[in-house]
């Protein structure tokens, strides 16, 4: 209780700090979502900056988060100088506005370097807080990241638009229940993070870690995750160790650290929060990822954050359990006691199928980049394909409202879809399951798809603002009606029959759900540059500009940013892997032909009856294989080659994967096949089994 957000600016630090009408004031401003008063700024940063310095903070920055998908700082020292020496000073101007240049950052052609400007400005509804690296203190205070024209450069800007669009949206619903005293809802969700560790000494002799995050090379250990004896096991002393001091640094930033545990693959494991308001969440969750790593560095582990760092064992991701809530305090995705809550519910639940259904290729692509496209329809993660699981008893309520007749799934007697006639729910059902791309969990909805690099902002964006389009086609149809019961009970059927193809209570990892959801006419995207595609199509581009998330243009710069971060990581992944067979895996390799070739010569002109058969036999392997990554080798040096070339980044996207990608699968399986017949001592990279069961 000591620790917990003891390095946090909260609102009982500035009650504490600040005086009562300029508290008061900010606190609307940050429970309303309201723009910020000018006047009160000066106050608050003079309050904010004393706070720091007591603290030992020497320096101040702007915490943004640009489209790099990891946070951005820049610092300056409080010191000003006067007359006779320095003062440590803090204004409100330097508090709610920066200009840190910054042009450096992908902008997607919406800012050129001749117009540098880029500028930063405090989001008050996230508190700034101080980040204690070895003796340094510095003093972050979150801001979104825009041009000189206003354009969004960040993620954090249209996440708070997609917010808002959402709370407006929602109210109109709850208005329409009679609901008069909430005044916002807020989207709130409870990232899931999973990570894995290896020891620093290994990581440091693996140039693809190093530059990749991921292994390129590494053939499969005798043992891998099959035995299911990692998965919730005994947390080792080494690896308990790093998740106490993760826990503390968390706590004090005031990140509410819940759960831990090992997961499925061996040196694999998950922590997650108390879900939060999004946009916080999202700050944290990036704080998470940060302090994961850099705790990792202080135990001599290297925390691995890539959706697929090795081949062969489950790849990372962050569930991304997402809700509404109302100011008034009520969970819009509860099923409630009472049937006037359950048709509520009911709404807002059905608001959400139509949204995922009508939406699920914007879904898909949210969840796209190059790491995640190993994970996304192996067996180990939801496939590409987008579906929502319900849980039985609600898939028959569904089903019900779709037909016509409720029948209460608990009571069995007949019911109407009356306000006054709904049957109670199951309140938390029991079913579970780990297959669904979107599930239902008994009060909110867990999106699985999300790789474990990304930042949140990005799935909570799409979520926000296709579930306000659909609760906006809701209100519109219903605010004018003088039947709102029959209105509303003819609206949920006809969503129901509509949309009832998004939901799948099977297995998704099946073969056959694939060729049913083919039968459905549901989006099944494998890879990246198609699933990127669906950002610009005009349904969406207009989804997002009639929300005011996203401009035309910003969308559009969005896509071109994410095109070229698909083929930037292919093209360093692919130059790594040229590094390493050229520079290590061939040269060892034919060391070891050699000597095995010497042997051979050696043996028999001390006896030629000798049988050399064996040395002969691994003689013609080893020179097959070798030969054979030579030759790909040399392949994929010239496909690369060509692909950079490539100046349009949509086809430049597509080459990379078509191309380079599907080299790459053959230079790796050539180096691994050779990693099995080099002997250990020639063997130029740490095992598999050396990475991930020696921690
Ligand atoms: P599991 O692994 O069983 O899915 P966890 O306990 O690991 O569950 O994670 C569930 C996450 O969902 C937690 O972060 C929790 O705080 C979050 N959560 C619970 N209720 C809500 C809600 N109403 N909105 C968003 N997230 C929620
Ligand atoms: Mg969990």
């Amino acid at each position: 209780m000591e620790i917990f957000g003891q390095n946090v600016f909260n609102q009982d630090v500035m009650r504490e700090k600040l005086p009562k009408a300029v508290f008061k004031n900010l606190k609307k401003t940050i429970d309303e979502g309201l723009p910020l008063d000018p006047t009160i700024a000066d106050v608050v940063a003079s309050a904010m900056k004393e706070w720091a310095v007591d603290r030992g903070a020497t320096h101040f920055t702007h915490w943004f988060q640009p489209m790099t998908g990891v946070t951005a700082e820049k610092h300056d020292s409080f010191i000003t100088p006067t007359d006779n020496g320095i003062l440590m000073e803090f204004s409100g101007k330097e508090l709610i506005k920066g200009e840190p240049d910054a042009s450096s950052f992908p902008s997607g052609g919406l800012r050129a370097t001749f117009e540098a400007r880029g500028y930063t400005a405090w989001d008050c509804t996230s508190p700034a807080f101080l980040r204690e690296e070895a003796d340094v203190t510095t003093l972050c205070i979150p801001t979104v990241f825009c041009s000189y024209t206003g354009e969004a450069l960040d993620k954090k800007t249209p996440l708070l638009r997609s917010m808002e669009a959402l709370s407006s949206q929602a109210l109109r619903i709850l208005r329409l229940f009679g609901n008069t005293t909430a005044r916002r809802v807020i989207s709130t969700v409870g990232p899931e993070q999973e990570y894995f560790l290896v020891d620093k000494a290994f990581f440091e002799r693996r140039l693809d870690l190093i530059m990749a995050g991921r292994t390129l090379f590494g053939a499969m250990p005798p043992k891998g995750q099959e035995m299911e004896d990692h998965y919730f096991g005994t947390i080792k002393e080494r690896v308990g160790a790093f998740m106490k001091e993760v826990n503390v640094e968390l706590w004090k930033l005031g990140v509410t650290a819940k759960t831990q545990h090992n997961e499925v693959a061996p040196g694999q494991f998950e922590i997650a929060p108390i879900f939060e308001t999004t946009n916080i969440a999202t700050d944290h969750n990036q704080l998470v990822m940060d302090t994961l790593k850099r705790v990792a560095l202080r135990h001599d582990m290297v925390c691995l954050m890539h959706e697929k760092p090795f081949a062969g064992v489950n790849g990372s991701g962050k569930h991304n359990n997402w809700s509404m809530s109302s100011s008034d305090g009520q969970n819009l995705l509860e099923p409630g006691h009472t049937p006037h809550d359950n048709i509520q519910f009911l709404t807002f639940l059905l608001a959400t199928i139509k949204a995922v259904d009508e939406y699920a290729g914007l879904l898909r692509a949210s969840c796209a980049n190059a790491g995640n496209d190993h994970r996304l329809g192996a067996n180990e993660a939801p496939p590409a394909i987008i579906s929502m699981f319900l849980g039985d008893q609600l898939a028959d309520i569904v089903e019900q409202i779709e037909t016509g007749a409720v029948k209460s799934s608990t009571i069995g007697a007949d019911m109407k879809i009356g306000v006054r006639t709904l049957p109670a729910l199951p309140k938390d059902a029991t079913d579970r399951n780990r297959t669904s791309p979107f599930a239902f969990t008994g009060n909110k909805f867990e999106f699985r798809m999300v790789g474990s690099t990304f930042s949140i902002s990005g799935p909570n964006i799409v979520i926000n603002t296709i579930v306000a389009e659909a609760l906006k086609q809701f209100a519109d149809r219903l605010e004018g009606s003088s039947d709102f019961d029959a209105d509303l009970e003819k609206l949920l059927q006809e969503t129901a029959k509509k949309h009832k193809r998004i939901i799948f209570n099977g297995n998704n990892y099946s073969d056959e759900w694939v060729e049913e959801a083919a039968k459905r006419g549901l989006l099944n995207l494998p890879n990246t540059p198609e699933a990127l595609k669906e950002l610009v199509k005009k349904d969406a581009v207009e989804l997002f500009v009639a929300h005011n998330v996203f401009t035309e243009k910003e969308i559009h710069s969005r896509y071109d940013i994410m095109l070229e971060q698909y083929s930037k990581t292919i093209n360093i992944e692919a130059l790594t892997m040229i590094d390493m067979a050229k520079r290590s895996i061939i040269p060892a390799a034919t060391s070891f032909v050699t000597e095995v070739a010497h042997s051979v010569a050696a043996v028999t002109a001390v006896c030629s009856s000798i049988d050399v058969s064996a040395q002969k036999d691994l003689l013609g392997e080893l020179s097959s294989n070798l030969s054979a990554l030579n030759k790909n080798v040399k392949a994929l040096e010239k496909i690369v080659e060509d692909a950079a070339n490539i100046s349009d980044v949509a086809k430049q996207a597509a080459a990379y994967r078509e191309e380079v990608f599907s080299k790459m699968l053959e230079v790796r399986a050539n180096g691994d096949a050779l990693e099995k017949v080099v002997s250990a001592d020639y063997w130029p990279l740490p095992t598999y089994a050396e990475m991930l069961f020696n921690l």
